[in-house]
């Protein structure tokens, strides 16, 4: 299979997605559009565009709830300006939702949580457990309690490893769990790219690939230098990056 120059590879959507908090006062939080948003009436902690937008956000009904009831209201807005927080409830919320679609959440529990490394990393763990305790704060012990420990380090892990930022251009306005996508290889020099229209996300051939060659991805930003790209991957990912860019096969074949 080859793919000419701008041809779109792959589309997909995301199975929970969550508004980053410093751009949720100027994108709407479920059709991720600019525009004149207005704050959810009952908790006055999300932000949409219209009333139907408001509406189509199912997973903010219960949220919103707990938002309202929650006996520690005032500090919630504190704890939602942490996106993976945002995220990580939202996910939760939608994995225990009575009419989630089975396939859907059969894809999910299939998809790798690097659940070794997950548990030797004191820092993600330090996370997890900070983002639990506050879980449990706003939904109540009892919400968390229908997890096991086991299942929330495993549910976490498939959020970190498939976890992707939505942007507007160059802003990131959300994160977002793909299925998809992260079956794609990651290169420090990608030949496809990662759009987006809303959350929709849509990865494109950025130079023709010919049939010998698997589409890549780069999954860091292009501004780090070399060993701080390989940092952030085995930090964020726990891989080496083998591509052509980090083990010189670019450098070497310059010099010939
Ligand atoms: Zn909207
Ligand atoms: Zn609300
Ligand atoms: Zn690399």
């Amino acid at each position: 299979m080859f793919f000419k120059k701008d041809q779109t590879i792959l589309e997909e959507k995301p199975f929970v997605f969550a508004i980053d908090p410093i751009q949720n006062k100027k994108y709407c939080g479920f059709c991720f559009q600019n525009a004149n948003v207005k704050e959810c009436p009952s908790c006055e902690q999300f932000y949409y565009c219209s009333r139907k937008c408001g509406h189509l956000d199912l997973i903010h009904k219960k949220e919103c709830k707990a938002f309202r009831n929650c006996s520690e209201r005032e500090s919630i807005k504190y704890m939602l300006r942490i996106d993976l927080l945002r995220l990580f409830l939202r996910l939760l919320l939608v994995v225990t939702e009575k009419d989630v679609n089975p396939t859907e959440l059969a894809r999910f529990k299939s998809l790798t949580d690097e659940y070794d490394n997950i548990v030797k990393d004191k820092e993600r763990i330090n996370q997890l457990n900070s983002i639990s305790a506050n879980i449990g704060i706003i939904m109540g012990q009892e919400f968390l309690r229908q997890f096991s420990e086991k299942d929330l380090i495993s549910y976490f892990g498939r959020m970190l490893m498939h976890k992707i930022a939505i942007k507007s251009g160059e802003i990131s306005i959300g994160i977002g769990i793909y299925f998809n996508a992260r079956k794609f290889q990651h290169s420090c020099e990608a030949n496809s790219t990662m759009y987006f229209s809303g959350s929709r996300l849509l990865i494109k051939a950025n130079r023709l690939i010919t049939q010998d060659e698997s589409p890549t991805i780069s999954l860091c930003e292009s501004s780090l230098s070399d060993s701080e790209r390989r940092i952030f991957l085995k930090k964020s990912f726990y891989f080496d990056c083998n591509c052509s860019k980090c083990s010189g096969t670019q450098a070497i074949k310059a010099v010939m």
